[in-house]
């Protein structure tokens, strides 16, 4: 089966590493000595199973792309050196030189462009939006949060879904996304969409858009992309960076994370090292209405759930079903590939294995478009992208909210697609 899907994620692509090599002859490459934490060579590294992909990850490179027999990544010199090494690295090539938000690719937030646009939603909308933060990142920024509901005067009453963007800096598209759903999903309530309003009214929805905020303004702070994923910690050996998406507290450090400060997959010092994930968790504590979590990542076009951390399935039967059930489901509208996270590549620490582990919520985490590599465009797809990434994510971002009083609705008969 997984195989199969493999097989046609394929076709897709064909030829793929052919048109990177074309399209490698002018490059501008990055001065590594200015800023060693740079990533700045494009990866593709053997690697036939997701016991190798493992290994990959344990080496601090994080693999963005899978193929039958190889896997594509993005690294640092460093990496470049271990995996020739190891007799892994088919090839390897500088990224293309990329520059700050363009003007084209000025629509996408950065973070006083995210803080203001949270803070209108929430002052034209009073009634509905209710705007405040969960805490503050390393350097000090607000981690903003959008709570939705009809009844803000009665928090954590009605059943709760909460979305997550931006764990990872240069996934920028993972915050537009779920901040652009949002506004949809308020102006369907103001033009009186049925579906909309009985949610509205019935639900309550949670949204933390950046997770990282550090890391997004590092990443495009200095007229170019830096490839930057982690957060911008200053770590004891002098390097910057942990991996908030393998810092969480459920399982942390059992594999597919490095404990390498230097590392692109670092895990932290301890779990919940790190104030943007100590606040994550803090606040989902405090409520006690969360069933449902989406964690928005980009990219190669995925639906994944728990486990993460383990190869084997969760072993409560009725759970893993409502976890199929949801994946399939959503993937009939965005097209998205279906599959535990542990058919990738084994990770721990991340959002979604910590909030079914320790929280018993029933968590996801999307791999958002494209599924191309192209020069780094992966990260970063350019403008034209947004628009159809939200559309295809309109169903599932309200069919999360829908199931959020009881999940396990969806294993009765006719659930999902039909039943809206
Ligand atoms: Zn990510």
């Amino acid at each position: 089966m997984y195989k199969l899907i493999m097989k046609i994620r394929n076709l897709a692509v064909a030829s793929l590493s052919l048109v990177l090599f074309v399209h490698m002859g002018a490059l501008a490459h990055s001065s590594h000595s200015a800023q060693q934490d740079e990533l700045s060579y494009w990866l593709k590294i053997k690697a036939t199973n997701k016991y190798e992909r493992t290994e990959i990850e344990d080496l601090g490179i994080p693999i963005e792309v899978i193929k039958d027999d190889y896997v594509i990544s993005y690294g640092s010199q460093e990496n470049v050196e271990q995996l020739k090494k190891r007799n892994l690295l088919i090839a390897s090539s500088p990224l293309l030189s990329l520059s700050d938000f363009p003007p084209e690719d000025g629509i996408y937030h950065n973070y006083s462009e995210m803080q203001e646009a949270l803070t209108k939603l929430a002052e034209e909308n009073p009634d509905i939006v209710a705007l405040d933060s969960i805490g503050k990142s390393v350097e000090g920024r607000e981690l903003w949060h959008l709570r939705i509901s009809t009844d803000l005067a009665n928090s954590n009453q009605k059943p709760a879904t909460l979305f997550v963007g931006g764990h990872h800096a240069r996934e920028h598209l993972s915050i537009d996304v779920p901040l652009r759903l949002t506004q949809k999903f308020i102006e369907a309530y103001r033009s009186g969409d049925a579906r909309v309003v009985r949610l509205m009214e019935t639900r309550e929805i949670h949204i933390i858009p950046m997770a990282n905020p550090d890391g997004a303004e590092f990443d495009i702070a200095t007229g170019r992309y830096k490839m930057w994923r982690k957060n911008r910690r200053q770590n004891k050996d002098g390097s910057y960076g942990v991996d908030l998406n393998r810092n969480y507290g459920y399982q942390w450090g059992t594999g597919g994370s490095s404990n390498s400060p230097r590392h692109d997959t670092y895990m932290g010092p301890a779990p919940f090292s790190e104030p943007e994930t100590q606040a994550l968790k803090t606040f989902v504590e405090k409520q006690n209405n969360i069933n449902l979590l989406l964690s928005f990542h980009t990219y190669s076009e995925l639906i994944l759930y728990p486990w993460g951390h383990n190869y084997n399935p969760i072993s409560d039967i009725k759970d893993l079903n409502v976890f199929k059930k949801m994946a399939e489901t959503m993937s009939q509208w965005n097209k998205y590939t279906p599959m535990q996270a542990s058919e990738l590549y084994k990770a721990s620490g991340d959002t979604a294995d910590w909030a079914y582990g320790a929280q018993h919520i029933f968590a996801f985490t999307f791999e958002l478009d494209p599924t191309n590599t192209l020069g780094g465009a992966g990260f970063y797809p350019g403008p034209h992208i947004i628009p159809t990434v939200v559309q295809k994510n309109w169903e599932p971002f309200l069919y999360m909210m829908e199931y959020a009083d009881n999940p396990y609705r969806v294993l009765e008969f006719n659930s999902g697609l039909l039943s809206f």
